[in-house]
């Protein structure tokens, strides 16, 4: 596979890497990881971070995929026993409440149909009766391109004990406002290959202090343990070799968001999101969520045509040069999405996939 494989590449993520991020990953960088230099390129990137998160929390820049950072985060925050309340609306949201059970805790959901968001009164009631150590939601379910009222869920658990709040926003930090502080998230996940467009290998967790004391208090020891990141810029000793590299692409993607304006970043997808619905409406495809209010403005999930079926739309896709991403458990070959996240969250990009699904569905373009 090269990188050009797909002249019109809607994959939700990894998305296209744009070429000042690519030259700040593929450079040499200096050895060692008592460099000053890197903890300069450490603090600005996080500084970068923190004003995208809406944040002061300390920002862990680990190497790995997000999912680094999502077992990271669970397995330093809960220990065997402890109440998790997962809120789930999603492949991902369920997969929390999954990891959690691995963990040993003794975890709740509160659920919704995949094409609609979990209830927030049913969220504030289940945490009044249940009192959760630590409540797991996801931000934007990627397979069913919904967004979830993270800030609305927020306030009612402060209204209701104030349990540790863990939230994944891998598919939407970046790309619409992810208010962290405001909102009362203690555990924020992000990936460095979703609306970031950074190479697919860096987690980011921003972390309050309230989740590190927690994390003290449990003392887990690993690869993915997120207590190290507390003294690791100040002391200049980080758990594992610095990724010098993801590091220096995550601070040049974060610094061409801050460049172009986070309000014009958002409004962007916001935008690309809508004329996505739209057209695709027009050729006669159906958007899986229920209401246009809680589609995600970062990718679009459409049912897949019953007459043509996934894979012969896939192989149409492709043969065609346009990168679309298929679906996983309940969704699999039922919902497809075209991911309009980062650097994909660009009109033209949008309406060349659009115009190729018209050519497929042989519907004329508009
Ligand atoms: C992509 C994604 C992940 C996992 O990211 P990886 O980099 O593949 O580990 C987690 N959560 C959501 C919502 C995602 O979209």
């Amino acid at each position: 596979m090269t990188a050009g494989m797909y002249r019109t590449p809607l994959v939700p993520g990894p998305t296209t890497v744009p070429p000042e991020v690519l030259a700040a990953f593929a450079q040499n960088y200096p050895s060692g990881d008592l460099e000053p230099e890197y903890c300069t390129l450490y603090a600005e990137t996080q500084a970068r971070l923190q004003t995208i998160f809406g944040t002061g929390n300390r920002i862990a820049l680990m190497s790995g995929e997000a999912m680094v950072g999502l077992w990271g985060a669970l397995k330093s925050c809960v220990r065997p026993g402890d109440r998790v309340l997962a809120v789930a609306g999603g492949l991902f949201g369920h997969g929390f409440a999954e990891m959690a059970r691995a963990i040993g805790a003794d975890v709740r959901l509160v659920e919704s149909d995949w094409d609609d968001v979990p209830d927030v009164a049913a969220v504030e009631q289940a945490a009044a009766e249940f009192r959760p150590h630590l409540v797991t939601m996801v931000h934007g379910e990627t397979p069913s391109g919904t967004i979830m009222p993270v800030g609305e869920v927020g306030a009612a658990l402060r209204r209701q004990g104030a349990p540790l709040f863990l939230v994944d926003a891998v598919a939407t930090a970046g790309g619409t406002p992810v208010e962290t502080d405001a909102w009362g998230i203690d555990l924020l996940l992000v990936g460095s290959q979703k609306a970031l467009s950074a190479p697919p290998d860096m987690a980011i967790v921003a972390i309050s202090e309230r989740a590190f004391e927690a994390a003290e208090a449990i003392g887990y020891q690993g690869y993915d343990a997120l207590s190290p990141w507390r003294t690791a810029l100040a002391r200049g000793f980080f758990p594992y070799t610095p990724n010098w590299h993801g590091t220096a692409a995550l601070h040049a993607a974060a610094g061409r968001l801050l460049d172009e304006g986070l309000e014009r970043v958002y409004r962007r997808h916001a935008d690309v999101a809508a004329h996505c619905r739209e057209r695709g409406r027009a050729l006669g495809l159906e958007v899986y969520p229920r209401r246009d209010a809680i589609a995600a403005p970062t990718v679009t999930a459409f049912k897949v045509p019953p007459a043509l079926g996934w894979e012969a739309l896939r192989r149409e896709l492709r043969a065609r040069g346009v990168g679309a991403g298929g679906n996983y458990g309940p969704l699999a070959g039922k919902v497809f999405r075209l991911g309009h996240m980062g650097t994909q969250a660009d009109r033209a990009v949008v309406d060349a996939a659009l115009a190729t699904l018209a050519e497929i569905l042989r519907v004329p373009v508009g």
